[in-house]
């Protein structure tokens, strides 16, 4: 329940935004890939009183006194965090999955070495390489794609990019991949060339620790992920490892190097949600998130949609409506935020949009999931998505599928209370 009175009182404006937030989430179908709704226990942890407190350092090695309850918070954490990924290193710390990467690139890397990681336009992130990011800046990088026809990695083409790159690091891991990525290939190639492999499974580890998705950690030297993605948690990052011994070094680069005092409110919420991730149900909600996205990628290309890859493996799908409906990634994310369904704009392979406008959209399940949507309700949200974007001028018949997304939302709540 959401509870803000003396926010209201002392702060009319800020409770105005948050109780309009509030509302916004309850009445629209979330379909952007990256986002999640937490459970109360996480959301009350999170604004908890942990936030006062100063604690730089680790567990039983602070700089500061009074640090006897956060230790308790951050070790719960630290130790559901390797139990969920059966690993024997971890560091919840990190303020967010950029973070994450930079500390671990700070932690192995010097100034001007080579990483190769994938190219944002095919569906990589901003920090594995991207030249406006700190990534693409303190070092030299360089990027492998994916096939324009058929949307996949073409795992022989990254490896003969590494054998000329000859990258100090690899980087595996997507924002907008629908397949599953074959982590024991970048071993391969990473050893091939002699590279250390690093994976961000910020968008899967929800699916990973579900046991929906292969994980990587019999096969990277490091791994990274946000907490806010599949995973459930607050926004936030966390890094894994097996060895232990680069674990003291990324230790180091978290704190000092990179930050300062840890959110131990944030990170006594990253337990919480490590905690409901360890539960058996977490398995059937991943299985779900997955059910669900290759039905809702199914009813779209049933209604002529070309999909990237023609399916899913995992939460997401990247739809092609430009090549249908001749309307634009853009056009499409607008006509749809109208009828309050909410997603974003994204290139597909071999884009001739700007990326400003693409010629796709991405799609994910893991928010509706969490809400109690099944295949059935995917099913008709893709038959909702596909009458709007066919029929984008028809207002008349906008006004009728907002009234099944309110239907749709009124059925299936969100835990909080509607202000
Ligand atoms: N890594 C991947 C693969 C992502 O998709 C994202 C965010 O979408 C991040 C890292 C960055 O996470 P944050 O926004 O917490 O910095």
């Amino acid at each position: 329940m959401i509870d803000n009175k003396e926010l209201k009182l002392q702060d009319p404006e800020v409770y105005a935004a948050i109780a309009a937030e509030n509302k916004r989430q309850c009445d629209n179908i979330e379909l952007i890939a990256s986002e999640n709704f937490v459970s109360n226990a996480v959301r009350e942890a999170n604004g908890s009183v942990m936030t006062n407190k100063y604690a730089e350092g680790y567990p039983g090695k602070r700089y500061y006194g009074g640090c006897v309850n956060v230790d308790v918070a951050e070790t719960i954490a630290i130790e559901r965090a390797k139990k969920l990924f059966d690993c024997a290193w971890a560091n919840v710390q990190p303020h967010s999955g950029t973070q994450a990467n930079i500390e671990v690139y700070k932690a192995l890397l010097s100034n001007g070495d080579r990483i190769l990681g994938m190219s944002l336009d095919a569906g990589g992130h901003l920090s594995h390489g991207y030249r406006l990011s700190e990534s693409g800046m303190d070092y030299e990088s360089f990027f492998y794609g994916v096939d324009e026809k058929t949307g996949l990695i073409d795992y022989d083409r990254v490896l003969d990019i590494a054998r000329i790159v000859k990258p100090k690091l690899i980087i595996a891991g997507a924002s907008a991949y629908p397949r599953f990525i074959d982590f024991k290939k970048f071993r391969e190639i990473a050893d091939e060339v002699g590279a250390l492999l690093m994976v961000d499974m910020a968008h899967i580890a929800g699916l990973v620790a579900g046991g929906a998705h292969p994980s990587p950690l019999p096969y990277a030297d490091v791994v990274t992920t946000t907490t806010h993605k599949t995973l459930r948690g607050p926004r936030g990052g966390l890094i894994l490892s097996n060895n232990k011994e680069l674990g003291k070094k990324i230790d180091r680069a978290v704190f000092p190097r990179c930050q300062g005092g840890p959110l131990e409110n944030t990170i006594a919420a990253k337990a919480v949600a490590f905690g409901e991730d360890l539960k058996p149900e977490f398995k059937t909600y991943a299985a779900q998130i997955v059910a669900n996205a290759k039905a809702l990628a199914d009813e779209l290309a049933k209604a002529g949609l070309p999909i990237v890859t023609d399916g899913t493996d995992n939460h997401l799908m990247l739809v092609n409506v430009k090549d249908t409906f001749d309307v634009t990634g853009l056009q499409a994310q607008l006509l749809l935020e109208s009828v309050n369904i909410t997603c974003n704009k994204n290139s597909i392979p071999g884009d001739k949009e700007k990326p400003a406008y693409t010629s796709g959209i991405r799609l994910g399940t893991p928010a509706m999931t969490t809400r109690g949507f099944k295949e059935e309700e995917f099913r008709l949200v893709g038959r909702l998505i596909a009458t709007v974007l066919k029929n984008p001028e028809d207002t008349a018949l906008h006004a009728k599928v907002k009234e099944e997304v309110h239907n749709l939302t009124e059925k299936f709540p969100l835990p909080y209370e509607k202000d």
